[in-house]
């Protein structure tokens, strides 16, 4: 995914720039085609101006040659000729108009020069009409003037003798700086040239010119070492000898005289305004492609960080899934509505049903009725943010095990995002052996061993609790403290084993007769017993005491030593406070007892005394 993106962003990248380049090289291209264009016009024209120019000479040197072959080098011929070269205006093009004999001596010539002793036998283009018979216009290298000692064009023919021998030459020449000046009219930049040659490679004239051109063998150049296998016109693109620097061509041969012109433009002048723009439009493509680049990089970024959290995210929820579905505790995730989003499968384990039947059911579905409000409480306190966490033990229906204590801690759950509660994750565990083994050791507790009574610890927490209650509610409370009589007697006669027996008859005795379910039945201490009787009144507790005193008689349990029944029999102390109107401890609740227990005694016991009772001094007994 991150490597596609990459490469897109890549392609997307070198198709922009490929499409730049190309689009930049074929501006380039249709650049240097207009300027061939440009150049091929320019090329075509200026040969044509030549080729004119050469005409109009030809004109001229017709005339003359025509003129000395009809009435040959006589003075009277020479005379007229010279009359009329004297009398010609010259024109622009046609600087000089000259006549030569065979011997090179000057005839006759249209400049205002003496010149009987002048002899132009070693030009070289006098010599090359003497050499060949040839009757054309013959350019020849530009030279010197000898006149007017500037550069000039010469275009000669030869003219004969009746008998077709040599008999001199007729000249015209062209003024260089006449090419110049018209070359000069035309814009072809600033490092641009025109130059005109003749085929052989000779520089006629070239514009712009430092003075050094006229005259120069290019023969050797490449255009003109195979010219005679070019097409007559071209386009060319040469580095020049000349000035070094890069050119664009055209070439265009004469077909009427062996001159050449050519235009060139630099190439660098012809891309120099191409070269601005695509460097400017390159800028921007560069730009584009930073731009796209960076954001690419952003993206292949961004992405390989959320490849990378998504992977870490799979796998923290794959090491919690492990850890939820290979626990022993059913881990349950709760919708805000109550419903199950996810159950463990310690869910079979712990309430008999597959984690898929329990989905979307209501959580709360199994609870027991009378738990059902404390963990409905717990669970919208977790809802309404009120608590964060909570630790609740209620009993639920298991599928097969009928009810069963669960143990479960509760915690919110919040969205990543929003940090709003969106549920209740409850981690459950089954608590029924230990719940069943705490219920059995509170029992332990808070009974006596031999009776199963509640012990004198659990008796003095009742005492006091119920001594609070009567003092809030404002109703009596009594309290009977029961003395199995002669009882060491009874040990002595009977054994241990018949004491501890005695006594656990005397205790079930107590606790049928002590039937409200608020009244507490204890062993107090050896063979003393204690009965609390909340919301019970002096009478009530006398009645209780008396009920008591009779079922144990109505046990029969012999007691030798016990005169006068014979019979195990009780005395008993009671005491009744009413503890709103009191301002003491409960102690003080037992010490009356106590005294009224003592007093039974005293009184000769098997009976109940009640404290405060008004009672007759035994002095019989006591004695
Ligand atoms: P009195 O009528 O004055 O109460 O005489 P008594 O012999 O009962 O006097 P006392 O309270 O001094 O004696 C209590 C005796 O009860 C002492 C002990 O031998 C016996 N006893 C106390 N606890 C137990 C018990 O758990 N089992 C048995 N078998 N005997 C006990
Ligand atoms: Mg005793
Ligand atoms: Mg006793």
């Amino acid at each position: 995914m991150t490597l596609a993106a990459a490469a897109f962003v890549a392609l997307a990248c070198v198709a922009i720039i490929a499409l730049s380049c190309w689009r930049e090289w074929s501006s380039r291209q249709l650049e240097l085609k207009n300027a061939e264009t440009d150049m091929a016009n320019l090329a075509r024209s200026l040969t044509q101006h030549a080729e004119d120019t050469f005409e109009l000479t030809d004109t001229v040197l017709n005339v003359l040659v025509n003129q000395f072959e009809l009435e040959g080098t006589g003075p009277a011929a020479v005379a007229k000729v010279q009359a009329f070269l004297a009398r010609r205006r010259a024109v622009n093009r046609i600087h000089g108009v000259f006549v030569y004999d065979e011997t090179g001596r000057w005839l006759a010539t249209s400049e205002p020069v003496t010149f009987t002793n002048l002899n132009n036998s070693d030009r070289e283009y006098f010599q090359h009409h003497r050499a060949s018979a040839e009757r054309g216009t013959y350019i020849g290298r530009p030279v010197k003037s000898r006149s007017g000692g500037q550069w000039i064009i010469t275009a000669s023919r030869r003219f004969n003798h009746p008998d077709g021998s040599f008999a001199g030459v007729a000249l015209t020449t062209i003024d260089v700086g006449y090419f110049l000046q018209f070359y000069h009219g035309f814009d072809i930049g600033p490092n641009g040239s025109i130059a005109l040659a003749t085929a052989d490679g000779t520089i006629l004239a070239r514009s712009p010119d430092d003075g050094s051109y006229t005259g120069r063998d290019l023969s050797g150049a490449p255009l003109f070492r195979n010219l005679r296998e070019r097409p007559a016109e071209g386009a060319y693109y040469f580095r020049s000898p000349l000035d070094d620097v890069q050119r664009l061509s055209f070439y265009k041969l004469s077909n009427r005289y062996p001159v050449i012109v050519v235009a060139t433009q630099s190439e660098d002048d012809v891309l120099a305004p191409w070269r601005r723009a695509a460097l400017s439009r390159m800028a921007v493509v560069v730009a584009l492609i930073g731009a796209l680049g960076s954001a690419g990089l952003l993206l292949v970024r961004q992405l390989r960080r959320g490849q990378k959290m998504a992977a870490a995210i799979s796998a923290k929820e794959a090491d919690f899934r492990l850890l939820a579905e290979h626990s022993g505790d059913m881990v349950t995730r709760i919708s805000l509505e109550g419903r199950i989003r996810y159950v463990s499968p310690s869910s079979s384990r712990l309430l008999g049903w597959a984690p898929n039947q329990l989905l979307d059911t209501p959580a709360l579905a199994g609870v027991n009725a009378n738990d059902l409000p404390q963990v409905e409480q717990t669970v919208s306190f977790l809802r309404t943010g009120q608590a964060e966490e909570a630790r609740i033990i209620y009993r639920n229906r298991h599928r097969e095990k009928g009810e069963i204590w669960l143990e479960t801690a509760l915690r919110v759950t919040r969205n990543p995002k929003s940090g709003e509660i969106d549920g209740v994750v409850a981690i459950s565990r089954d608590m029924t052996e230990h719940k069943d083994l705490e219920d059995k050791l509170a029992v332990l507790a808070s009974s006596d061993g031999l009776t199963g009574l509640a012990n004198r610890r659990h008796f003095d927490e009742q005492l006091e609790s119920e001594w609070e209650r009567a003092k809030r509610e404002g109703t009596p409370l009594s309290l009977l403290l029961l003395d199995v009589d002669h009882f060491k007697k009874f040990n002595d006669q009977y054994g241990h084993q018949a004491g501890d027996g005695c006594l656990r008859s005397v205790a079930r005795v107590l606790s049928e007769q002590a039937r409200r379910p608020a009244d507490v039945a204890a062993r107090y201490g050896g063979e003393e017993f204690a009965l609390l009787l909340p919301n019970t009144d002096a009478a009530g507790c006398a009645q209780v005491g008396e009920r008591i005193r009779q079922a144990i008689r109505d046990l029969g349990i012999l007691h030798a030593l016990n005169p006068p029944s014979r019979l195990i029999t009780l005395s008993l102390g009671g005491a009744t406070h009413l503890p709103a109107s009191d301002k003491l401890h409960c102690a003080s609740l037992i010490e009356a007892a106590d005294k009224a227990l003592y007093a039974a005694k005293e009184c000769g016991r098997d009976r109940l005394v009640m404290s405060g009772q008004v009672i007759a001094w035994p002095t019989s007994i006591r004695a």
